[in-house]
């Protein structure tokens, strides 16, 4: 373990100054994911900032959209009644993640920045691009069961490992971002980076800026939603595929609308924008579903373990809009 100070900022003016100051500084949400990579020394902070005493808010807006503090916790926001009400998919993601102690300690804002899973990156050593760039990739020809199957790079292979993240995609969510240079705000999909030449800038993220918050447009037909997640045990285990989706169709069995994004498959939390685009305005079934799963997956490639992913999430997505269509009649 390496020597670092741990600073307590009461407000987020003070975090972010404080980061403006220190070079090698991180924001500490709940430290479920950053203290494993303190430990490993894959990160090495000379200071912590501990956000967690920041906005926990989580409100309904008065134009139905829900605002979240960053340091909301993630069981918070699974057990909130809005979020069961209006999008339970965004309940049922962040559930089927990690455990209910870790999911206590979980913050919003630390959940959309935790790292990837990738074994080569949290082994000193491995080669890894994204830990040590230039490095090389061990995962590539390694053990890559895991890895992507969508908008992978030569240098990288890497998953988002989030499943809240999914449907914050699903959802058309917004972060509210401060930083030394000011506030702004970013799409949730703008945010994380496919990995390209450069897998170590993982964000859009400019230098010390902090994520203080998200916010979740309303969504008429959001109670039409579920999120399903195939791994390799029952808990405690990341995604090989998942599938957020939410659908709407009309009486004449029209699809009105659909979002859909899936986890598990890219560097990045994967909107289904093809299979979205094919499905609305047409006629709802499985041969559509099927017919839009397999554009979305047309530009999948498989590595030496995870090939199976590509067929594995064109049925999920067919079996999760059977599933809500189901709910339609
Ligand atoms: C055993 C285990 C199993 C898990 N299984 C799953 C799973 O199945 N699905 C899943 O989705 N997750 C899973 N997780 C990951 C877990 O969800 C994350 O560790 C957690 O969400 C991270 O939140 P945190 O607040 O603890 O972040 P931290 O560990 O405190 O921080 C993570 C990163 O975010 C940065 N950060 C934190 N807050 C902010 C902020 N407000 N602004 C800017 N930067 C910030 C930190 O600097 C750090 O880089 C698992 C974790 C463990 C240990
Ligand atoms: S896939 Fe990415 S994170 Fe994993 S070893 Fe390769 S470069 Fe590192």
């Amino acid at each position: 373990m390496n020597i670092f100070t741990y600073e307590q900022p009461g407000n987020t003016a003070s975090a972010i100054a404080l980061a403006k100051t220190n070079g090698r500084a991180k924001y500490l949400g709940g430290g479920t994911n950053l203290i494993d990579l303190m430990r490993e020394t894959v990160e090495q902070p000379d200071v912590l900032i501990d956000v967690t005493g920041l906005d926990d808010r989580i409100e309904m807006r008065a134009d139905g959209s829900l605002f979240v503090g960053a340091a909301a916790k993630n069981s918070a926001l699974a057990a909130n009644a809005h979020v069961r009400d209006r999008y339970p998919f965004l309940a049922r993601s962040i559930l089927s993640g990690a455990s209910a102690q870790i999911r206590n300690m979980a913050t919003v804002g630390g959940n959309i920045l935790q790292r990837t899973r990738c074994r080569y990156f949290y082994d000193n050593a491995a080669s890894c691009n994204k830990r040590v760039p230039g490095a090389g990739c061990d995962a590539r020809d390694g053990f890559n069961r895991y890895h992507a199957i969508l908008g992978a790079s030569p240098a990288c292979v890497a998953t988002h490992p989030s499943d809240m993240c999914v449907a914050l995609a699903a959802l058309d969510a917004t972060v509210h971002l401060g930083g030394p240079l000011g506030t702004r705000m970013l799409p949730l999909e703008s945010l994380h980076r496919l990995p390209g030449d450069h897998p170590e800038v993982e964000t859009e993220l400019l230098p010390g800026e902090l994520i203080t918050a998200v916010e979740i447009p309303p969504l008429g037909f959001g109670r039409r939603s579920t999120y399903r997640k195939v791994r390799d045990r029952a808990s405690y285990a990341f995604a090989l595929v998942s599938v957020a989706a939410a659908l709407d169709v009309d009486n004449a069995g029209v699809v009105r609308d659909v979002r859909l994004a899936l986890g598990g498959v890219a560097h990045k939390p994967w909107r289904a924008a093809i299979a979205e685009a094919s499905l609305k305005g047409n006629p709802a079934g499985s041969d559509a579903f099927r017919r839009a799963a397999e554009a979305e997956l047309a530009a999948a490639v498989g590595l030496r373990d995870n090939g199976f992913k590509i067929e594995l999430a064109k049925r999920l997505i067919t079996v999760v809009l059977e599933e809500l269509m189901g709910e339609e009649k």
